[in-house]
């Protein structure tokens, strides 16, 4: 059987066929963060649904080239910029920092490019050059260029193919200037926001004066540099899907850069939103968390992971905390039978078991139906755990099981327990500060530990040597 998946563009569920038969890798882009903040559990949800689609085409043998951009120039950022007085770069660098220790954190597989908005400004002004000489983009009074809805659909095209829209209310002309808008509303969007007093240092020179380019031509201009004008697949949460990727098509498709006969994107997939405690993340409601406040609270990335990997992507999410206990619960079964395997199998080395591979496979095949592929795994641990305390486990027999465990494991990404997850600069710099306090140079090893601090991380020292954790 083929993997199927559910495609928005089509509303049904379709097998994946990749454009390229000859078994290139198939191009990916998952819609990144807007790096104005810590990422919230809503954005990690999204952010895993991703993972979990590159990990499960890589195991079912598709190469994949995986593209994740940065938004870092963006209405919110600009907000942000302006009310702390710090340089845009100064601002959004902390953030991408922290995003990837994040995705360290829950084993989220690095992308294979990660473009920076600021850094495409070339890519982003030819494109907005190419819609202006095709006749679906203008240049306003304000000096801004806006796309036209009503241009673009007058060149044959259709605009609302992700989400049925009513153009019944439609005034021609009418223009959003937001990066964010209404959901209902169908206007002209900006593609080049002119510079206005708000913005402070953060413009660019362009052929029609002094800005800065619009969030979702971003996107456009940064998948097409890396993937082609037409690749197989774009996710994103399900917030995304009107307008920004909406946007996304009508901008790459009017630049009329693909083949005769294929469209920018030929799978669109979007997950679910999450909802946390039973209700929509807010701060005044007191159920918003990012995932460094959850880290805080002494749950893992390994748990978190596990509890975000229980539902399909498509369906809501309810995220509690009484849930990552329980993800915790869960994973210690996972653990003790994997430890007893590994301890049976010893040194022996034996291929994975293929019946409980062929059911894994035939559940994620069906749009990733990840409950019927835990319902699995866990019979699997039951199974084994009897066996194993009926004693009747050979080295070679629980090697097997080990491998099948670890073959599944490339999937879920749930790794071994313990392994530190610091990154590599904070272990360098807990290095650092032990060298200094052995050498007795306590103004160093305190300005270390105020460095560590400085990015989340804090200090014990030991019986065993010191330990980093999160604070
Ligand atoms: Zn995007």
């Amino acid at each position: 059987m083929a993997l199927r998946l559910f495609n928005t563009l089509s509303r049904q569920v379709e097998p994946f066929i990749p454009f390229d038969p000859a078994g290139g890798p198939v191009g990916m882009y998952c819609c990144g963060p807007t790096v104005y903040d810590f990422g919230h559990i809503g954005n990690f949800r999204t952010f895993v649904f991703g993972d979990l689609v590159r990990r499960y085409l890589e195991f079912r043998g598709y190469p994949v080239t995986h593209v994740m951009n940065i938004t870092d120039v963006e209405d919110k950022i600009i907000r942000r910029v302006g009310e702390t007085g710090l340089t845009l770069a100064e601002y959004t660098g902390k953030f991408e920092t922290a995003f990837w220790e994040d995705g360290k954190a829950l084993n989220l597989l690095p992308p294979h490019h990660r473009p920076r908005a600021t850094e495409h400004l070339a890519e982003i002004v030819e494109l907005i050059g190419r819609l202006l000489e095709r006749g679906v983009a203008y240049q306003a009074s304000d000096r801004s260029v806006y796309f036209s809805v009503e241009k673009y659909r007058g060149c044959g095209r259709r605009y609302g193919v992700l989400k049925s829209l009513d153009f019944a209310n439609m005034r021609p002309g009418e223009r959003v200037a937001a990066d964010e808008y209404d959901k209902e509303s169908v206007t002209d969007f900006a593609l080049w926001k002119a510079r206005v007093p708000a913005d402070g240092a953060v413009f660019w020179p362009s052929p029609w004066g002094e800005g800065r380019p619009g969030w979702h031509i971003e996107c456009s201009a940064m998948s097409m540099k890396y993937l082609g004008p037409s690749f197989d697949l774009h996710l994103g949460g399900e917030d995304l899907v009107f307008p920004h990727h909406e946007d996304e098509i009508a901008q790459s498709e009017g630049a009329g850069l693909q083949e005769p006969g294929r469209p920018f994107v030929k799978y669109w997939l979007h997950g679910a939103h999450l909802l946390v405690e039973g209700k929509k993340m807010s701060k005044s409601l007191g159920n918003f968390f990012t995932l460094r406040d959850l880290l805080a609270k002494g749950f893992t990335g390994r748990e978190i992971r596990h509890l975000l990997l229980t539902a399909h992507y498509r369906e809501p999410f309810n995220f509690t905390l009484d849930g990552l206990q329980g993800a915790r619960t869960a994973l210690a079964r996972i653990d003790e039978c994997v430890g007893k395997l590994r301890a049976a199998a010893g040194t022996a080395k034996a291929d994975p078991e293929p019946g409980l591979i062929a059911r894994f496979t035939a559940a994620l095949d069906d749009d990733l139906n990840l409950s019927a592929a835990w319902a699995e795994v866990f019979d699997w641990v039951r199974e084994i755990n009897r066996r194993l305390a009926e004693g009747r486990f050979e080295s070679g027999a629980a090697a097997a099981a080990l491998a099948t465990w670890e073959r599944l494991d490339t999937v879920l990404g749930l790794g071994q327990v313990g392994e530190v997850s610091a990154p590599a600069e904070v272990v360098a710099l807990m290095e650092a500060r032990q060298a200094a306090r052995q050498a007795k140079e306590w103004r160093q090893a305190d300005a270390l530990r105020d460095q560590l601090k400085s990015l989340g991380w804090g200090v014990e020292d030991t019986a065993q040597g010191p330990k980093v954790k999160r604070i």
